[in-house]
Parts: structure tokens; sequence; C-alpha cells
């Protein structure tokens, strides 16, 4: 992290050196701060709101203005542009915002110091911007060149940090889900726009505020989504949202006259490696399974987190005791071959599920019918001595 900012420190220096700023650059600049600001302002509320959601990283909408910058603004000059945006932005939004620290914000400046530095250079080597205006297809191809470098800059310095500080090297953490990246490079092309609206005619780069304040809520109203639909945990579907999806996904078969069936799963002696391992490890085995559970199953399978140390299951297409049950002892056998390592003490420990089915229509109509079958079956495996997977014939 120290690296990267006494390089974002050497590159505005050298900058400010090589590429003195006119007066002309002055007043753009101002303008670009001005209208970042403004944005900011506008969408202060809704970016308060994404902040409380920790657990999700963030995209960060200044990158409109700061592409822009570096687009139509001397390289020292662009560098301005993001540290006064990031320095707005904490004073007024994320200050004292639970698990925001200055020295993560920081990094973050200087990582997009960097970023806009090498675009920068690029757009003034290659004479991109005024190509863009009156060099047709190559032009525009210099563009999207422009808007492909600051993402892999800043991107690749990201997942390098994160790769070099932690153990988690998983393409996920490393480089973030796919939708944030949709909406990073969708802020890009905003910015991009953004640059050659004020290259052309200044003023009409307010027509940018408004889809750029919209995109920003639709980004929170997805948030909003994920954290009502996910259990926290495990990632998978909580019970309320697997509830109304399995619903939806029997209608469809009853409609239809296609099958599904559903699995109830229990861990085995759950309170044993509680105590023996700790709450924590418990967690632990619960999240592993989640992980275990989404992996084994298809993409359009429904997986939830019934409550406590139960977990949910909804196999579209599985028609009958004998598919159903093969299946089950699948996941079950994976199970209980995956071992869990507890995070906090590292002991490893593996555990056991038992498995209840029932299958529509065979085995009951209704949802409710379904999982009071499944159920049924789950205590079944359970007397049987655990470690089991039970369907409900039909009868
Ligand atoms: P059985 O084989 O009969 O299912 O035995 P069991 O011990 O798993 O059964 P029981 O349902 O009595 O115990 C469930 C335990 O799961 C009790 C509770 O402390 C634990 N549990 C429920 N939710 C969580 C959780 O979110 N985290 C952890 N660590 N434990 C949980
Ligand atoms: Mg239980
Ligand atoms: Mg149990």
């Amino acid at each position: 992290m120290v690296f990267i900012e006494l390089l974002a420190l050497a590159a505005v220096a050298l900058g400010a050196v090589l590429v003195p700023a006119t007066g002309k650059d002055l007043l753009e600049g101002g303008v670009v701060i001005g209208l970042g600001v403004l944005a900011a302002e506008m969408a202060n509320e809704v970016e308060r709101r994404r902040r409380r959601f920790s657990d999700t990283p963030h995209v960060n909408f200044s990158s409109v203005w700061t592409l822009a910058g570096a687009l139509v603004l001397p390289p020292a000059l662009a560098a301005v542009v993001a540290v006064v945006l990031y320095a707005h932005l904490w004073v007024r939004c994320w200050r004292g915002v639970p698990g925001l620290y200055v020295s993560r914000t920081a990094f973050n400046v200087s990582n997009v110091i960097v970023s806009t530095q090498a675009a920068a250079w690029a757009v003034r080597e290659l004479d991109i911007v005024s190509g863009a205006l009156d060099r047709g297809v190559l032009g525009a191809a210099g563009v999207l060149a422009i808007i492909a470098l600051y993402y892999v800059v800043n991107s690749a310095i990201a997942a390098i940090t994160i790769a070099l500080a932690g153990a988690d090297r998983t393409a996920r953490r490393l480089l973030g889900r796919l939708n944030e990246n949709i909406l990073e490079l969708a802020t890009l092309c905003l910015g991009a726009a953004t640059a050659l609206l004020l290259a052309w005619h200044p003023w009409l780069a307010l027509l940018m505020l408004l889809p750029l304040y919209a995109l920003h809520r639709s980004a929170l109203i997805r948030q909003f989504e994920h954290a009502a639909t996910t259990d926290s945990k495990t990632s998978l579907l909580n019970a309320a949202s697997w509830r109304a999806i399995a619903q939806a996904e029997l209608d469809r078969a009853r409609q239809h006259g296609t099958t599904a069936a559903i699995l109830m799963i229990d861990i085995d002696h759950f309170r044993k490696v509680n105590n023996t391992y700790g709450h924590l490890a418990g967690d632990d085995a619960l999240r592993a399974l989640g992980e275990t559970l989404r992996a084994m199953v298809r993409s359009n399978d429904l997986c939830g987190r019934f409550g406590g140390e139960e977990f949910v299951v909804v196999l579209p297409g599985c028609a009958s005791a004998d598919d159903v049950l093969a299946v089950a002892n699948r996941i079950r056998e994976r199970i209980a071959s995956t071992p869990v390592t507890a995070q906090s003490t590292g002991a490893t420990f593996s555990v056991t599920v038992s498995i209840g089915a029932a299958y529509f229509p065979a085995t009951g109509m209704s949802l409710d019918e379904l999982l009071l079958a499944a159920d049924n079956a789950l205590y079944g495996a359970k007397d049987a001595g655990r470690n089991q997977a039970r369907v409900v014939e039909a009868t």
C-alpha cells in the first residue's frame, strides 16, 4: 500500500514539472471538480446507505470524474481532481462509517491517481481526445483503449494488493463480483462521454448528472435486494426468499405438468460440534456446507438455509424416488468427505448430515405438504442412525 502511495506522489510531482497547467486547464479542472462535487452531493444519501452494507465491495462512482479528468486535463491536475473528490466524499459521507478507515481510503485514492496518471499520459502521447472528435473509428478506438487501460491498472493494483495482504486469493475476492465490474465499467463509459462533452460543448456535461444519479440508486436497490434475500452466513437464499422462489417453482411444475423434489438437510449432532470446537467453528461448518451444497447442485436448483443448521433444496425436474435418493446421497457423501477448517483455531473436523426428501406431485401437492413429508423422512434418517438419506415413497 505504501509503495502505491509513494508511486502516486512521485507520478504527480513528475507530471506537475513536465506538464505545467495553463489557465484554461485550471478552469477545466475546476469544472470537472465542480461537477463531481455536485454529483456526490446529489447522491449523498444514496451513498451513505450503500456504505452501511459493509460486506459488499464498493464501486466508486467518482471514476466518472477521475476518468474524465484523465482525458481532458494535464496528468497532475487529473490527480488533483481525484484527491479533491475523495476528500469531499470522506468529509460529507464516509467519515464515521464503521469499517471505513483513512488508511484504506488513502490507498484507494493513490490507486486512482496511479490509474489516472497512466491514462492521462497515454491520452497526451496519443492525442486521444481531439483525435476522437475528428478521426472517426480510430479516434473511438483510442477512447475505448483509455477506458481499458484505466480499468486494468486500477483492478490490477487492487488485486495484487489484496493477494499480498490476505490468505483468501479466490478470483471473486481479488477481482470482485461480475456485477461490480460491470458497474465500474459503466462509470468509466460515462466518464469518457463526459470528457467528450467537455471538449465539445462543456455545458452539455450537465447532462451526465441525472443518469449517474439513477445508476447510483439502482446499485443501492441491488444491494437491498441482496441483503433481503440472502443468508449472510452461508450466502444461500434465506428462508423467506427460498420459500417464495420454491413456491413459484412448484406452481410452474403444476402448470407444465413437470416434477420437482425437495431435500431437507440437517447436520448431525451439531450441538456437539459447537461444544467441542466452539460456535465460530460451527459457523465455519455452516459456511463450508453452503459452499458444498452450491457446488453439488445444478445452477437452477434452489439452495436455502431453512434455519439454524437446517438446509433445503428444490430440484426441479427430479421425478422419482431413485433420482432424488441418488442426488441426496451424492450431497451427503461429499459433505462427509469435505473437511472443515476452523478459521479461529485451525482445528480440522468434518460433519455429517441426514437428509429427508419428498417429490412433487407423487408425495405432496403443496409446498407445506412436501416440507412436512421431507421432514418426516429426515426424522426417519435420524432414527436409523444419522448420516443417511431417506425419501418418502409414493403411496
Ligand atoms: P441432531 O443430529 O439430532 O440434529 O443433533 P443436533 O445437535 O444437530 O440437533 P439440535 O437441532 O438439537 O441442535 C442444533 C444446534 O445447532 C443447536 C444450536 O446451538 C446450533 N446452531 C443453530 N444455529 C447456529 C448457528 O448459526 N451457528 C452455530 N455455530 N450453531 C448453530
Ligand atoms: Mg436441527
Ligand atoms: Mg442437527
